[in-house]
């Protein structure tokens, strides 16, 4: 334990900044499942449906993706200005409405905070690009709806803790730390060249000595390669994970983004049989 750390555990500010708790995810685990980006009304409230059908218990789609590389993908993805934005998120709106689904989305900037966006949200995923973006962290927490905080690939325990305290000392309560990889896996690139992320699993149980916060795990960012999340997600539930948040696709090849890590509705069906 660094001496930062341990200096808030002992004189307590630990417990008083970050625990108790107050909330927990209603089901554990708690699985959020739903392609990386929203591509159609029609798609999301179909793929929103089977997701109820399957026992998963909220549905995730990207409305707002930054995306490494902003002009490549929208060539030829009509209106895909990454994502499809405010239709995006009332097509998330009626997949709610047509499955009864929670919906989680992210959005990437303070001025998202509107009326009809959050109208549209049910849980508020704050990217891994924005995981230190202050203004944004500090509006979150004027809120009072749950954040699903994504880990920044270079995140470490003292800033994973210091951007939970930030919205909780704002008096949003319902806050979850996403992990979804972190840098530094070279060595698997030239076999596995969709890997980008190492999948840091030893951070479930390092954060859950220190503190209740829930934690979700994401092997699809963490792997990048869908033959690998089934592996990572019944990891993660093993180390002590309190759910998954899963990219699925009726068509995972065909993602208009993150096709090599999306997986088919049966490989999810399947994780859930061996991890609820
Ligand atoms: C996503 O969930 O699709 C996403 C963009 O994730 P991250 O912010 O972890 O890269
Ligand atoms: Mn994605």
């Amino acid at each position: 334990m660094n001496d930062y750390i341990k200096m808030l555990s002992e004189q307590d500010k630990l417990s008083i900044s970050i625990s108790p708790n107050r909330w927990q995810f209603e089901e554990n685990p708690y699985i959020i499942s739903g392609p990386c980006s929203v591509e159609s009304e029609e798609m999301i409230v179909d793929w929103a449906q089977k997701m109820k059908r399957i026992g998963v218990n909220a549905l995730r789609g990207g409305a707002y993706k930054p995306c490494t590389y902003p002009i490549t993908k929208e060539i030829g993805n009509n209106g895909w200005k990454e994502g499809l934005r405010e239709d995006g998120l009332r097509f998330l709106k009626t997949a709610r409405e047509e499955s009864g689904l929670p919906i989680v989305s992210e959005i990437m900037d303070s001025n998202q905070i509107t009326e009809s966006t959050m109208d549209c949200i049910d849980i508020v995923q704050v990217g891994t690009r924005n995981f230190q973006n202050y203004t944004l962290l500090d509006a979150l927490g004027e809120l009072d709806v749950p954040i699903l905080l994504k880990r920044g690939t270079w995140g470490t325990i003292d800033e994973i803790l210091g951007a939970v305290e930030r919205i909780l000392v704002r008096g949003n309560e319902k806050v979850a730390i996403c992990l979804r990889g972190v840098v530094g896996m070279p060595s698997y690139r030239h076999v596995f060249p969709s890997i980008r992320w190492a999948p840091d699993l030893m951070m479930i149980p390092a954060l859950k000595e220190l503190c209740d916060i829930p934690i979700i795990y994401d092997p699809s960012h963490a792997t990048g390669y869908r033959n690998f999340v089934p592996a990572i997600s019944k990891a993660a539930i093993a180390a002590g994970a309190d759910g998954l948040i899963i990219e699925s696709h009726p068509n995972p090849p065909k993602s208009i983004s993150d096709a090599d890590q999306a997986i088919s509705l049966m490989t999810l069906m399947n994780i859930l049989d061996d991890i609820k």
